[in-house]
């Protein structure tokens, strides 16, 4: 058995106690920083610069991410086809899950859960059942991977499909380990293959997930009417990860945004390069996360877009006082907007001027 063996319950007996937070949204992240590439999106970093990953992890941890996922999300077969280097699958990924590990015994004394993750192939068709075994092998071998190195439980997330959710669930399952199991959705009512997002999570739950919800692609406001449905049809433990991004009624997926106040677009939508405007506060997180609790969603955290800052108000939100706490914002001592008794009085009085 892995020697994490014994955290393997970890995540369930931390949802059982309330609230368990999950940082992701590594690809945007290291996009942004000038460490892999938007467009086809693969994690080449974990080889190329596996510091900056680790720091990443530790930047997320010391704002009170509970988890550590390894960063192997698009590190995947189809993707590595995509850019010709195939050949960098197995070093990847087993570089992601290292570097997500050596991360974890960081912090001994409070240790995180470490989650593997698969995610959409995009190879997986309805139309076509050659698929599923095409997109079964992907996954398990990914799982295997993530066993041998001794994850606690496994991320299946971003499926726009039920389907291919279904089949990811499966490989999961045949680890032994926990599935946390949760869907992007877009801007249908129900998800690609026509199946309808809380029905999804109710048939997944019976196929033994752990934990089934939503992330990535919507933000806050289009999220968590979502979080209420799956909340309604399930029992099991439910996910809700939003991009920190401002989506809407009309627009309610970030790669929908449309951003006319622009003139600088380099295409005909914001997604994914210039969001930037739509970036939800980290109090706008943080209030997110306790609606998605009021309705007893417990597995929380933020998608693409997310930075510390999010993680850390979130973590706080629920009475937690991360390592990044310390410099939480404490605005009695600004030169200007302050209340300090030992600032300068022309200052604060030119409050209203700035
Ligand atoms: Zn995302």
């Amino acid at each position: 058995m892995p020697e994490s063996s014994n955290a393997s319950s970890g995540l369930l007996e931390r949802l059982e106690n309330g609230p368990v937070i999950c940082a992701e949204g590594y690809l945007f992240e290291l996009e942004r920083r000038g460490y892999l590439q938007a467009g086809a999106y693969v994690p080449e970093v974990v080889l190329e610069h596996p510091e900056v990953v680790a720091n990443l992890h530790r930047e997320f941890v010391r704002a009170g991410s509970d988890v550590i996922e390894a960063f192997t999300y698009y590190g995947h077969r189809e993707k590595l086809r995509l850019i010709g280097k195939e050949d960098l699958l197995e070093p990847l990924q087993r570089n992601a899950l290292e570097i997500a590990e050596s991360v974890a015994e960081e912090f001994s004394a409070n240790r995180p859960l470490l989650a593997g993750n698969i995610c959409n192939t995009n190879v997986w068709d309805p139309a076509d059942k050659a698929t599923d075994e095409q997109v079964t092998a992907m996954f398990d071998e990914q799982v295997a991977w993530a066993v041998e190195a001794g994850v606690d439980f496994i991320i299946g997330e971003t499926f726009a499909y039920y389907g291919e959710a279904l089949l990811a669930l499966a490989s999961i399952k045949r680890s032994g380990l926990p599935a946390v199991v949760t869907f992007a959705h877009h801007q249908d009512a129900g998800l690609r293959d026509g199946v309808e997002i809380d029905e999804a999570t109710r048939m997944l739950e019976q196929e033994g997930a752990d934990v089934v919800g939503v992330n990535c692609t919507r933000g806050p406001d289009t999220m968590l009417p979502d979080v209420a449905r799956i909340r309604e049809a399930v029992s099991c433990h439910v996910a809700a990860l939003p991009v920190p991004y401002r989506t809407h009624a009309q627009q309610p997926t970030f790669q929908s945004l449309q951003d006319p106040g622009s003139e600088y677009l380099p295409g005909d939508r914001p997604f994914p390069t210039a969001l930037d405007p739509f970036t939800c506060n980290r109090y706008e997180m943080a209030a997110f996360a306790r609606s998605a609790f009021d309705l007893d969603a417990r597995y929380l955290g933020v998608c693409c877009g997310a930075g510390p800052h999010h993680i850390r108000a979130i973590a706080e939100e629920f009475g937690r006082t991360p390592e990044a706490s310390r410099y939480s914002p404490d605005m009695s001592k600004h030169y200007a907007l302050g209340s300090d008794d030992s600032l300068k009085k022309h200052n604060r009085n030119y409050v209203k001027k700035l």
